[in-house]
């Protein structure tokens, strides 16, 4: 039997903040000074509240998530499909991700309609939506976020970024070339 594989989306798979700076950057004319690669927090109302009032970023942040193109229009990450194609002779691969960001069916539909287009080798069944990743069980996690694989049971590889430096994994990646070295 393949080894099962869970896969996190967003800034693992999809580059969510670059997505999120851009469309800030549309509705606001506020330009984000970070790049992904030097973010010290995933949350993108902390990203919100350097340049906003909390009414105004709450404001932003729910005009982007509620939009389904914010969603469907993510930029692949670097090497990510080709890598995940690999991978998916050699493993059992699910799509892990957390959906439920906003009041609006948006992001739901959104990821569903991503995962097709860019991922159409992998059954639409196998895109779990989960926030409590560590209920998940199989062999092995890619995430960035610590607070939601933890305590997964299996072996934990991190996608690096000073947000999540604090935590030591069972592995930690720069990229998909590294995923790619790593696990095939
Ligand atoms: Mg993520």
């Amino acid at each position: 039997m393949k080894p099962i594989l869970f896969i996190d989306m967003d800034n693992v798979t999809v580059d969510y903040y670059t997505q999120f700076a851009k469309y800030v950057k549309e509705i606001t004319g506020i330009l984000f000074k970070y790049k992904l690669n030097e973010l010290t927090s995933f949350t993108c109302m902390k990203w919100l509240k350097e340049y906003f009032l909390e009414e105004k970023a709450v404001q932003v942040k729910e005009k982007i998530f509620n939009d389904i193109k914010f969603w469907t229009t993510m930029e692949p990450m670097p090497d990510a499909i080709e890598i995940i194609k690999l991978l998916e002779n050699k493993y059992n691969v699910y799509i892990s991700t957390s959906a439920f960001v906003s009041n609006s069916n948006s992001c739901v539909l959104g990821k569903i309609e991503w995962v097709k287009k860019h991922l159409p080798f992998i059954d639409i069944a196998k895109l779990i939506y989960c926030h409590h990743k560590y209920l998940l069980k199989g062999d092995y996690i890619i995430d960035d976020l610590p607070r939601v694989v933890e305590k997964f049971t299996g072996k934990i590889i991190i996608m690096d970024y000073p947000y999540n430096r604090f935590y030591k994994a069972d592995y930690r990646v720069k990229n998909w070339k590294e995923i790619g070295e790593l696990l095939l």
